[in-house]
């Protein structure tokens, strides 16, 4: 593994179009104004973040007008969004020997974008959302990031990378080097797999069966749902060996001897079927075909999803939980 830190990074005060200011777009803007780059916001006319830029400061162009003249464009809308901006604003306006930066490699790797040659391609990816990325700046800290080439025209490709993620504070706390494939093809196989595919089908599966079994429904969203976190802060705070110092030794027994009989052989060869399904590209196509579809399909599978007795179990229940009002307003993490 190759890491980087702020001392063998180069300074960069370059001029940089950040296209979208969302959940990303924002805290890289800031944090690279903060850094000493010349930073313009590039957005669609009339869209709901243009009043957001104005009250930190930034008067926001067309996506057209910020792409030109700008030494990097920095990709930061949802990536279903990207080909087409990306076609008919971006491209035709790139100036030559320009970057492009995106914070997950989905549509370089699976060619949803082409891109011109002539152009430094580069990734850049916080491990946490916009809003950790740019408090953690201004704690004068930094969230760890990825960082990858995908066309390397200049030769400098990986500097200029790592000057931007020098801007955005990474390199306070390190920068891995990665490829455009491993970054899209684990992301894509975390979120469905273990973050958000994996942990739900889990959670689901194990309230179905304390209440098929005859047990009260919010005891069971108690134990398979709510309780989850307090496991995933205790991993995501020390691992395995925080978790097994805080749960009882009862727990323990049980996690050791039961644990691996649910997640078993079967669960390990879907995994590899997933994974073989992103790695071939399957599930890009299956996707990208649903969104220029008009996504009946998803929007039908989402529909089936909310409509889980888990869902009304557990809106009641929260709703006697005071302390979830302010967490509620900024969520911890969110995977791409
Ligand atoms: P977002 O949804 O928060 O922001 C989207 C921005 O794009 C907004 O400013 C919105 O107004 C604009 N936008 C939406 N549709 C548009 C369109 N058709 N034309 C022009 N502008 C449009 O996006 P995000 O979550 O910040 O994601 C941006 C990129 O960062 C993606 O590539 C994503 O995979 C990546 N990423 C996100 C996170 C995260 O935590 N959210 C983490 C790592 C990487
Ligand atoms: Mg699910």
């Amino acid at each position: 593994m190759t890491m980087h830190h702020q001392n063998d990074v180069p300074q960069s005060t370059a001029r940089v179009a950040v296209i979208g200011y969302g959940s990303q777009g924002r805290a890289h803007a800031l944090n690279l104004r903060d850094s000493g780059f010349d930073v313009v916001i590039g957005l669609r006319a009339g869209g709901a973040s243009t009043e957001s830029a104005r009250r930190d400061g930034f008067e926001p162009v067309p996506i057209v007008d910020a792409v030109r003249g700008a030494e990097v464009v920095a990709v930061l809308i949802p990536d279903t969004t990207q080909p087409k901006v990306f076609r008919d604003q971006i491209a035709p306006n790139l100036d030559e020997g320009a970057m492009l930066m995106f914070a997950h490699g989905f549509n370089v790797h699976f060619g949803t974008i082409e891109v011109p040659n002539g152009i430094d391609v580069t990734l850049v990816a916080p491990k946490a959302p916009g809003a950790l990325v740019r408090r953690q700046f201004e704690q004068g800290r930094g969230v760890p990031c990825l960082v990858a080439v995908a066309n390397d025209a200049t030769r400098r490709a990986m500097s200029r990378a790592l000057a931007y993620a020098h801007g955005i504070g990474g390199t306070r706390a390190g920068v891995i080097e990665t490829t455009f494939a491993e970054e899209t093809e684990t992301d894509l196989f975390g979120e469905q797999a273990v973050l958000c595919g994996g942990a739900t089908e889990l959670v689901l599966a194990g309230f179905e069966t304390l209440t098929d079994a005859g047990y009260q429904p919010e005891v069971a969203y108690f134990e398979c749902l709510h309780e989850l976190k307090l496991i995933v802060d205790l991993l995501y705070e020390g691992g395995l060996a925080r978790m097994h110092e805080f749960v009882s030794d009862t727990a323990k027994f049980g996690d050791l001897s039961r644990g691996p009989r649910i997640i078993d052989g079967r669960v390990r060869e879907a995994m590899r079927d997933v994974l073989a399904e992103i790695r071939s590209g399957q599930f890009a196509r299956e996707w990208v075909e649903e969104d220029r579809s008009g996504r009946a399909g998803y929007a039908k599978m989402l529909a089936e999803d909310l409509d889980h007795p888990i869902e009304s179990v557990g809106a009641a229940l929260r709703a006697k939980m005071s302390w979830l009002g302010e967490s509620r307003a900024e969520p911890a993490g969110a995977p791409s």
